[in-house]
């Protein structure tokens, strides 16, 4: 076929809705929808056809279609955004009005009354900015997160030096005390800066995981073994259920070691006294993963806070842990979760957590089962 042969317009219309990038929808000036693509059927998840259906069934927001009769009023294109759902969903919706007169016509009746011009069809075009807002917001709380975490244990060092000023001649004694706060603020620093660091490289892929072959239970018996004092202390009990232990997974040992007791820490840390704590693993259905888990009879976790734990940085309320241990894997700061999901997909593999408030919260992680 040459370039020059006609082109079938309309076919050519279709095409050209669906090789947009953003879902459309094409209205007239009762608001019927004429036209749309799949991406609008993507997102606004509704069954075909919509032929005849009305905008306000699919955007039902007072203010959008304000702004859709405005453009119908004035034959000029309106922006707005339409969020619900407490802003988890945020669209940009663009109106525009579509002049489809032919030309001649249209030169006619311009020359007649500019301001007659009928337009008769609508595009609206969805941009979806969920995903961009979130991240906007993750950016957002991460800046006020790392401040709060930086100035707190700043604040009382400089406290503690100026009383340690004061003290440092009358009473050596007291003076020795606020010398040793204030080593512990300084470690608590320490620590939180070099997990931060640590996130960064393991984010940007610079901490190589080393995969061996490993028995999924010798890595659930070292966490036990390492984590029992500290669940004994804290007066709540541990043990560990296995199924196909001795199925070998491809881990940095080193590295799912550090989750799993990141994870216990957390369990421990969110669990009361007289509590349970679980450590198992088991061989998923089709065997070509092997679930890992920590269960604990705790605190649990609000489900509005469940997506966003492994967030840098997120906590759930600052009040609710009963220790203010700082332990492995980063008690306290907010960085262990975000450190373990890193791990865990490092591997491959794929980290959830589950949880009923009151009764308790189970985190679990897939690894790959090491290819013989
Ligand atoms: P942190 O260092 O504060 O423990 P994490 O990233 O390990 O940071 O955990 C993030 C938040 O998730 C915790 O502050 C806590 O609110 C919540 N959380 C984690 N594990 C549990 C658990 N087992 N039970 C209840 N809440 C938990």
């Amino acid at each position: 076929m040459s370039d020059t042969a006609p082109i079938d317009f309309q076919h050519f219309f279709l095409k050209l809705l669906e090789a947009s990038s953003w879902p459309i929808l094409i209205i007239d000036r009762t608001l019927s929808v004429r036209f749309y693509n799949q991406r609008a059927v993507k997102l606004l998840e509704r069954p075909e056809p919509w032929q005849g259906l009305k905008l306000d069934q699919f955007i039902p927001d007072p203010a959008i279609l304000q702004l859709v009769q405005e453009s119908i009023q004035t034959g000029r294109p309106r922006i707005g955004e339409h969020s619900k759902a407490n802003n988890a969903i945020s669209w940009k919706v663009s109106i525009s009005p579509v002049e489809h007169t032919p030309p001649q016509e249209t030169e006619k009746r311009a020359a007649t009354d500019a301001h007659t011009r009928h337009y008769q069809y609508f595009v609206i075009l969805i941009e979806d900015l969920t995903e961009l807002r979130r991240l906007e917001r993750v950016r957002r709380d991460f800046i006020a997160n790392i401040s709060h975490e930086l100035r707190t244990p700043l604040a009382s060092v400089r406290l503690l030096a100026e009383t340690l000023e004061e003290a440092i001649d009358t009473d050596p004694e007291k003076a020795q005390i606020f010398v040793e706060r204030i080593e512990n603020e300084v470690e608590h620093l320490t620590d939180l800066v070099s997990e931060l660091l640590e996130l960064s490289r393991i984010e940007s892929g610079q901490i190589p995981m080393v995969f061996e072959p490993v028995e999924a239970e010798q890595l659930v018996r070292e966490v036990m073994a390492r984590m029992l004092p500290q669940a004994q202390r804290y007066r709540v009990s541990m043990r560990t259920e296995t199924q196909q232990g001795k199925t070998l997974v491809a881990a940095d040992s080193k590295q799912i070691t550090r989750v799993l007791v990141n994870l216990v820490h957390n369990a421990i840390k969110f669990t009361p006294s007289g509590g349970v704590i679980v450590i198992g693993t088991q061989l998923q259905p089709g065997g070509k993963t092997q679930n890992f888990f920590v269960r604990d009879t705790g605190v649990g976790i609000p489900p509005e806070d469940l997506p966003r734990i492994f967030e840098r940085f997120y906590k759930v309320n600052r009040s609710r842990s009963k220790m203010h241990a700082t332990g492995p894997g980063g008690g306290g700061s907010g960085l262990g979760l975000a450190i373990a999901r890193h791990v865990v997909e490092a591997h491959g593999g794929r980290i959830t957590a589950e949880s009923v408030v009151g009764q308790g919260s189970t985190f679990a992680f897939t690894l790959p089962v090491a290819s013989p």
